[in-house]
């Protein structure tokens, strides 16, 4: 069958019909357990009934106004998110590159109003993942994702993640802001380390730098807080927040001081569809549940002891498993094999990952699981371990 779809996806042969907790039902009646979640944005599960309420009720009422007009659920959403976190004010969006963009601009914007128009330069580092859009495939850097698209988007200039001297000399006097996430998702799981993070504050706040988190795989509960930065000791001056945020609704924000804000007033940056009283009221929802006593907690809970039990995995397959990292239910297996396959495997068994950069698979399951579903989880992949190993001897026995 032809499909008269744009083919920039590699799709798996699955198709879903319907989805519970952590659970995705194919048009066949095979389940699947959820461990991509849409790529870390069902963070509640599939069809959770808060959402599914917050949506239907809303849906009734009213979809969509424009920002010509005033929007009480957005309003309450940016109360939300600046009382959790280091922020005053939020911008909303629809997409992560789109909330990259936004921090992006209200940086350069910053220091244009400050008299500095020569600063617009951004600081970015090897490995990391920003988007698609122009701008932040330049931010990215990835020559994969640039390749054939014209000239990079100017202003961008990429280091890797060593030591902070390194940082210092790749710094100019037109550089505006330093950008990274605090750990890389698409990059492979990797954490930067806490002091590189504070050395980018203090290097950040000496040169009137802006510092940009980009949080659109790690925040709302992903990691066990609310935002990824609270486990390092240090805020930034801008964060960008998208895949979680509505749970499998597009919704986007960049949350920011309003010291870093200063340069978008009326009529300076804007969207059509962002933060429209639909994506409000679910990202409100969505807000319920993770700021609910007790859930980040559990979160991280889940996290340590997933960790613990995929350590096991990876002690009794150190062929097929070289190392477990992460945080909270943002985990990372760096495999000896490639992901890509590994991950069909755990397909086999019905068990959905993610593959990433650096030889690792993802693990992003709802922060909704049960102790139980995580056993489950791990059980198949201890048989994916076991069918990815069969295959290393075929392949030996071969040779
Ligand atoms: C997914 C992702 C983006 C891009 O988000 P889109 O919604 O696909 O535009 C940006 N940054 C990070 C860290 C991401 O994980």
């Amino acid at each position: 069958m032809s499909s008269a779809i744009v083919p920039t996806y590699a799709r798996a042969d699955l198709t879903f019909e319907r989805g519970e907790g952590s659970w995705l039902t194919t048009v066949e009646g095979e389940r699947y357990l959820d461990f991509g979640a849409g790529i870390a944005v069902v963070s509640l599960g599939h069809s959770h009934p808060h959402l599914v309420e917050a949506l239907t009720r809303q849906g009734a009422k009213l979809w969509h106004t424009s920002n010509l007009f005033q929007m009480p659920e957005g309003e309450r959403l940016a109360k939300r998110l600046t009382e959790a976190s280091f922020a005053d004010l939020v911008f909303f969006a629809n997409s992560g590159a789109e909330a990259n963009e936004a921090a992006i601009k209200m940086a350069r914007r910053r220091q244009y109003i400050d008299g500095h128009p020569e600063r617009f330069r951004v600081l970015t580092f090897e490995g990391a993942f920003h988007g698609r859009t122009l701008a932040t495939i330049a931010a990215g850097g990835q020559a994969k994702y640039l390749e054939g698209f014209g000239p990079k988007v100017e202003g961008f200039d990429q280091i890797p993640i060593t030591d902070l001297k390194a940082v210092e000399a790749a710094l100019t006097p037109e550089t505006a802001a330093i950008l990274i996430e605090p750990i890389q998702g698409e990059g492979g799981v990797r954490a930067v380390p806490p002091a590189f993070l504070r050395g980018l504050r203090e290097i950040s706040d000496r040169l009137g730098l802006l510092l940009i988190f980009d949080e659109v795989q790690t925040g709302v509960g992903r990691t066990g807080k609310l935002f990824a930065y609270e486990h390092v000791g240090v805020a930034p001056d801008i964060l960008t927040s998208a895949k979680g945020l509505g749970g499998g609704f597009p919704v986007a924000a960049c949350l920011a001081t309003a010291d870093a804000a200063r340069g978008l007033s009326a009529g300076v940056h804007g969207t059509t569809f962002g933060g429209n009283p639909l994506a409000m009221a679910i990202a409100n929802a969505v807000l319920d549940v993770v700021l609910a006593p007790g859930f980040l907690d559990n979160v991280a809970r889940l996290g340590l002891l997933a960790k613990q039990k995929l350590a096991g995995l990876a002690d009794a397959h150190p062929r097929i498993i070289e190392d477990v990292r992460g945080e909270g239910l943002m985990i990372g297996l760096k495999l000896r094999v490639p992901p890509g396959d590994f991950a069909a495997l755990a397909r086999n068994r019905r068990l959905l990952t993610i593959p990433a950069g650096d030889n690792t698979l993802r693990l992003l399951p709802p922060l909704t699981i049960s102790d139980s579903e995580l056993d489950d989880a791990v059980a198949r992949l201890e048989g994916a371990c076991v069918d990815a190993q069969k295959a290393l001897d075929a392949a030996k026995a071969a040779a």
